[in-house]
């Protein structure tokens, strides 16, 4: 069978046409995001908000949010460790219709593989 058989299991994020369904608390629920998630607070346990914080980063806030860029759901240079706190300060800006990006530009240059470039590449 030249096609691989597609299976029902699992969120498929980039398939066409469930990626303007896809909503945040949806992909908060995988395993998948369990782990990006994780494995960007092993890497920044603390709150890495730009005027500096000094609590621990207990939630992994989208830059662009899932909605706007659902490709960049799990894109760990999309993300950016911050405290409750200041994860909240963003979702009430957001909820307010504010980007908030514009307050983590320099984290977004210090990222390896930055998400401009994934645009590039996945256009
Ligand atoms: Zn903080």
């Amino acid at each position: 069978m030249p096609h691989k058989m597609k299976t029902h299991q699992g969120l498929n994020l980039l398939n066409k046409k469930s990626k303007s369904a896809v909503k945040g608390r949806e992909v908060r629920s995988t395993n998948r995001w369990k782990r990006v998630s994780q494995s960007v607070r092993d890497k920044y346990p603390m709150c890495q908000w730009p005027d500096g914080c000094s609590e621990i980063a207990e939630s992994v806030h989208h830059i662009v949010s899932i909605e706007d860029a659902p490709a960049l759901a799990f894109a760990e240079s999309n993300l950016i460790p911050l405290c409750e706190q200041h994860h909240k300060w963003c979702n009430e800006m957001e909820r307010g219709g504010v980007s908030t990006k514009f307050k983590f530009l320099d984290w977004i240059n210090k990222q390896e593989n930055r998400y401009e470039d994934y645009f590039d590449e996945h256009p």
